[in-house]
């Protein structure tokens, strides 16, 4: 097919030329002298995503999921109380797999299309006297359901019910593309990955840890091997790396904290802002709604719903056979139920317009009750009237 797959998929996410070109490298030595130059500085520059000065951050050859391993792992000891709220697949993902590592899982289910209920945790936590809790898991954006939840209102829960427990965040679908702030918020574990907010390829892992949660790593009886921070640690004090790194992943990671710094972290977070109330605008212009209930909805990506007699599935799969666009599917509890529009990363009003014309094609295709323009219409005059 002429011209190019239009990926709106909310992971992987586009990958800017400038990122693929410092991506084309020769291999090198990474234990020669001059590796840490590139290392060190890297490392540092990564905090400045994370929003931390206290931390300090890693990057794993690895995927977001590992970062999930990292944090539970280093920081606690076998059979730990963890707590968790399940409103999505990530979230659900998440649960199991620190259930697989041997942790004692609290679970509580929440609809989904809401995200962390602020009060509840504060109840829960100061029920929790005898701090059998040692942490709990938030997943800021539940990709699922393009739902965010307040992870500053996380943190004044745990103040108030003067909880000592980790504050571990699944950030994959939000570092670098949605407001976080480790430091203010007090994370002690912070999760991402390179193929959402970050503009790369998948591969890359990259966590930061609080100076508490480095602390923990000390007391840890977990056994771990591949995912050891403390051996990280150690080699990148002198900026090498226990094992062989990802170069182009290295390379790639500096040019994509070069585009973010130099664009400005809240230039970046208000790009996606717009970008996806663009894109709500124009969903409700189709008369669908958005899985996210009301102050829930994520500036990452939009799940949308449809009606009963519509099969989701039917959508995406016109809009790639017919139109050359990626959506994302409606995962477990939501396939067939919605489809996902992801605004995430190397994205602009065109590029949207793109993505809300090539749906309101196969809508138009599948039978919904839609307008031709109506929802392109609607974006087009929010991102007219807002555009600097
Ligand atoms: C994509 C994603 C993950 C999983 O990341 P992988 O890189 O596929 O391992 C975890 N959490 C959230 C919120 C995500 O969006």
């Amino acid at each position: 097919m002429a011209g190019r797959n239009h990926l709106y998929v909310p992971g992987p996410t586009n990958v800017p030329n400038e990122i693929l070109n410092a991506m084309h490298v020769a291999m090198e030595d990474h234990r020669s002298p001059v590796f840490p130059n590139l290392m060190k500085p890297l490392l540092q520059d990564l905090k400045l995503i994370f929003r931390t000065e206290a931390g300090q951050a890693f990057v794993f050859p690895a995927t977001g999921t590992a970062g999930w391993e990292i944090a539970l792992t280093n920081c606690l000891n076998p059979g730990d109380k963890v707590l968790i709220y399940r409103f999505g697949q990530f979230g659900h993902l998440w649960a199991e797999l620190a259930k697989r590592l041997g942790f004692d899982v609290e679970i509580h289910q929440v609809e989904w299309g809401k995200g962390i209920p602020v009060d509840h945790l504060e109840a829960r936590l100061k029920e929790d006297k005898s701090h059998e809790i040692k942490a709990f898991l938030a997943t800021h954006n539940e990709t699922a359901t393009g739902v965010t939840s307040d992870i500053a209102g996380v943190r004044k829960a745990m103040d108030a019910a003067s909880h000592p427990a980790l504050l571990f965040v699944d950030g994959v679908s939000s570092i670098a593309s949605i407001d976080f702030r480790m430091d203010e918020w007090d994370v002690d574990g912070a999760i991402s990955g390179s193929q959402k907010g970050f503009m790369l390829p998948a591969g890359g892992a990259f966590v930061a840890f609080s100076q508490k949660a480095m602390k923990a790593t000390e007391t840890s009886s977990y056994s771990r091997g591949f995912f050891d921070l403390k051996d990280m640690a150690n080699s990148n004090k002198d900026g090498y790396t226990p094992y062989t790194p990802s170069i182009p992943m290295l390379y790639g990671l500096r040019k994509a904290l070069d585009l973010l710094l130099e664009e400005g972290l809240d230039n970046v977070y208000a790009r996606h802002a717009r970008l996806a109330e663009g894109t709500r605008k124009a969903v409700a212009a189709w008369g669908l709604k958005q899985c996210a209930h009301p102050g829930f909805e994520s500036n990452t990506v939009t799940a949308v719903m449809v009606p009963a007699d519509k099969d989701a599935r039917h959508v995406i799969s016109t809009a790639f056979s017919k139109y050359n666009i990626s959506l994302g599917a409606g995962l477990s509890e939501l396939a067939g139920k919605a489809f996902r529009i992801g605004h995430v990363g190397d994205m602009n009003d065109v590029s949207m317009l793109g993505a809300i014309a090539g749906v309101e094609m196969a809508l138009l295709d599948n039978g919904f009750d839609i307008k031709a323009g109506s929802g392109v219409g609607a974006a087009v005059e929010y991102y007219r009237s807002t555009a600097k």
